[in-house]
C-alpha cells in the first residue's frame, strides 16, 4: 500500500488443465516481485483458443480450489466456469474492472507463451486500456520482442516498464517482465504422463492428485 492505495491485484487465467507446480509458483513469486496485494484465479470456462480440455470446467475449477486453499493471497474466480459464452479475456477485465472501480491497479498474469499469442486474442489491444500486463519467463519461450509478431513487438516496445514498482502508479496500461524460479512442467506433460499410466508425483500438489485419481481423470488422451 502507498498514498492510500490499494496494492495492484494480479489476475491469473489459464485453463489449468490441470494446475500444476508452474501455475502455482508463478503466482506466489508475482506477488513478491510485482508488489501484488493478492491474485485472483480466473479458470477458463470454454477457452476460445485451443480444443476442448479433457475434463470438465467445474473439475478445473476444483483443482484451482484445492491448490490454492489455505493461501490468504489467493482466491478464486469462478464466472468464466459459470458463464455460458466462451471466456474472452477482456469481457473478463470489463467486467473486474466494473466491480473493482476505475482507479484499482490490475495486473494480468501470463507465461511467456501466452503472451507470445496475445495479438490472437479477442480485442487484444484493449487489454492495455483495462490491466497491465506482466510477463513471467518460462523455458523454451524467450521473452524478446525479436520472437514477438511486429504487432506486439511495437506494443512492448512503447508500454514497457523498467521498474514494477510503477505498476501501482496507474490502474493499466504497461507491461512488465518478471523472473520465476523455472519450471520445465507443463498441463500437456501431466496429461500424458496420467494416460500412459505414469507418475505425475511431484509436478503438482497431493490434493490435485488425490481428485485426479478419485475421478479416474485424464485415463484417456
Ligand atoms: P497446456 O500444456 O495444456 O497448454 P499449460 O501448462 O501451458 O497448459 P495453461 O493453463 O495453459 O497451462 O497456462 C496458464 C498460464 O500459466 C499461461 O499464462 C502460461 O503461460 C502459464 N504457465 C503454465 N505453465 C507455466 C510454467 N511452467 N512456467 C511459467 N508459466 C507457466
Amino acid at each position: 500500500m502507498s498514498d492510500g492505495l490499494p496494492a495492484p491485484l494480479g489476475l491469473f487465467g489459464g485453463t489449468f488443465d490441470p494446475v500444476h507446480f508452474g501455475h502455482l509458483r508463478l503466482a506466489e513469486e508475482s506477488i513478491g516481485h510485482l508488489g501484488l496485494g493478492g491474485v485472483r484465479w480466473i479458470p477458463a470456462g470454454q477457452p476460445p483458443h485451443r480444443g476442448a480440455p479433457q475434463v470438465t470446467a467445474d473439475q478445473r475449477l476444483e483443482m484451482v480450489r484445492r491448490s490454492t486453499a489455505g493461501n490468504e493471497r489467493f482466491s478464486v474466480d469462478a464466472s468464466e466456469v459459470e458463464a455460458a459464452a466462451p471466456s474472452y479475456t477482456v469481457h473478463t477485465l470489463e467486467r473486474l474492472r466494473r466491480e473493482l472501480g476505475p482507479t484499482q491497479s490490475l495486473v494480468l498474469l501470463v507465461g511467456a507463451d501466452a503472451f507470445a499469442g496475445l495479438a490472437s486474442w479477442h480485442r487484444w489491444a484493449d487489454i492495455f486500456s483495462l490491466a497491465h500486463v506482466a510477463v513471467s519467463h518460462r523455458p523454451g519461450f524467450p521473452v524478446e520482442t525479436g520472437s514477438l509478431p511486429p504487432e506486439l513487438a511495437s506494443q512492448f516496445n512503447a508500454r514497457r516498464l523498467s521498474d514494477a514498482g510503477s505498476l501501482k502508479d496507474a490502474p493499466a496500461g504497461g507491461i512488465v517482465t518478471f523472473a520465476m524460479t523455472q519450471l520445465a512442467i507443463s498441463a500437456t506433460q501431466i496429461r500424458k504422463l496420467l494416460a500412459n499410466g505414469l507418475s505425475a508425483r511431484y509436478l503438482l500438489p497431493d490434493s490435485v492428485l488425490d481428485y485426479i485419481q478419485t475421478h479416474s481423470l485424464y485415463r484417456n488422451s
